[in-house]
């Protein structure tokens, strides 16, 4: 019997009240087993657990805490404007600044709609594009997760993948028939559906970078073959930068890549790690939502001004320095974590789109769902179980990214690199 920890008994009280004991699937442990850890703080590269256990943090809320956790200037930033109130329903003048700051870094963004969730971005940026173009069907590729959105919760990846959960009940035959699903990386597939369905195609959406069935970079010339077929059939191009704007580079994937979308979709470390989100594109396109244009969309909350303090705060701080800083650590990170896998004889692959990467546990060069569903998660849960052991906190699935920060310095690093040996030698007892 092992003793009832504070996060074993806060996991039971959130049982009784929270559907499965999370309020988002993927903070579960449904894919590595066991219970999930209750973080009660957090600081530069760590988090502390409700039982005072300190861990090296690897999943940084999922991209957002890209300076560490708690970063000052973040903190103060959101004490200033908290302290002024906390909702208008007005414009205020931090929105604007945000949305500045984005423009003035992502070039082909000329208009920015401010949201409260990813989710809301990528819906908001499907409507307006079915909006302009007056057609309703909507390319997506297998694995990519663009957010819980109904249409686009087909074969979406992680938080799917890890429970098993091929479609979800409650999203209708209607709201997922405008959905074609394509593989990833197949540009012979993405021409036959252009083929078959040009004319009612309002847009292709693909992740810049595939990151939500583990990391899977686009081949070479595959965001730029999406990015003609859908021009040269009248459709739009939708890049979802959630998880890699401003996290794999101060103007994100599009930045490292140059492959020009007509809208952009934006969260995680623009919100600073409050609610906070965006879409934006080109001025003709974003000019068509209401109020300027016809597309109706809008939020209570939307630009929240303390949201908007925090983001900003925080791309203030994303310097090409820090930039420079998680390419080096997370080419460190996975060095070592692929030295160890090798040394202790475990079969598998790292699998890198800029800072982001993750190890996949197979044989199989992974560059697409179905390579990507090759691995073997029982393997990944002895690992991911023997590195929380030894203080580091790693995804609780096998279908993340690892994320790095600023603020993973040489302690941290030691701290992970003396948990590697252990958790491969686990990894391989069962594999
Ligand atoms: C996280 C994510 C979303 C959804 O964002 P939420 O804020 O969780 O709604 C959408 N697209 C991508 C690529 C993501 O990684």
């Amino acid at each position: 019997m092992t003793s009832q920890t504070n996060s074993d008994e806060w996991f039971a009280r959130a049982l009784r009240v929270t559907p499965g004991g999370v309020n988002s699937p993927v903070r579960a442990f449904g894919g590595v087993g066991g219970t999930p850890r209750f973080m009660v703080r957090g600081e530069g590269p760590y988090l502390y657990d409700a039982d005072g256990r300190r861990y090296v943090d690897l999943v940084c809320s999922w991209g957002p805490a890209i300076v560490g956790h708690a970063h000052p200037d973040v903190i103060a930033a959101v004490r200033d404007a908290a302290g002024n109130g906390l909702s208008f329903g007005t414009p205020s003048p931090g929105e604007v600044a945000l949305a500045e700051e984005i423009v003035a870094r992502v070039g082909p963004v000329e208009r920015v709609r401010l949201v409260n969730s990813g989710t809301e971005a990528t819906m908001s940026a499907v409507r307006l594009a079915r909006g302009v173009t007056g057609r309703s069907k909507v390319v997506k590729f297998a694995g990519c997760y663009h957010g819980h959105v109904d249409a686009l919760l087909a074969s979406a990846g992680s938080g799917v993948a890890t429970f098993g959960l091929p479609d979800t009940p409650g999203v209708t035959g209607a709201s997922a028939a405008d959905t074609i699903v394509l593989p990833y990386n197949d540009v012979t597939a993405v021409r036959a559906a252009f083929e078959e369905y040009g004319e009612d195609i309002a847009c292709v959406i693909t992740e810049a970078a595939a990151a939500n069935m583990g990391v899977v970079p686009p081949l070479p010339g595959f965001n730029a073959a999406l990015a003609q077929a859908a021009h040269d059939a009248g459709a739009l191009l939708i890049l979802d930068e959630v998880m890699t704007g401003f996290r794999v580079g101060p103007a994100g994937w599009w930045g490292l890549e140059g492959v020009t979308p007509d809208l952009f979709t934006f969260g995680k470390v623009m919100s600073g790690g409050l609610p906070a989100a965006a879409f934006g594109g080109r001025a003709d396109v974003m000019d068509q939502l209401a109020p300027a244009g016809p597309v109706y969309q809008a939020g209570t909350l939307s630009g929240n001004p303390v949201a908007v303090a925090a983001g900003l705060a925080q791309l203030r701080l994303c310097t090409d320095e820090v930039y420079a800083h998680l390419d080096k650590t997370a080419e460190t990170v996975a060095a070592m974590a692929t030295a160890a896998l090798t040394e202790a004889g475990v079969p598998h692959r790292l699998s890198t789109a800029a800072n982001l990467f993750s190890i996949f546990f197979t044989e199989t060069t992974v560059v697409d769902y179905a390579t990507a569903r090759t691995q073997d998660t029982a393997a990944y849960a002895a690992f991911f179980h023997a590195m929380l052991d030894a203080g580091v906190y790693l995804p609780p699935s096998a279908y993340e990214g690892w994320f790095v920060g600023a603020a993973h310095d040489d302690a941290a690093l030691e701290q992970i690199a003396n948990a590697l040996p252990g958790a491969a030698r686990a990894a391989a007892a069962h594999a």
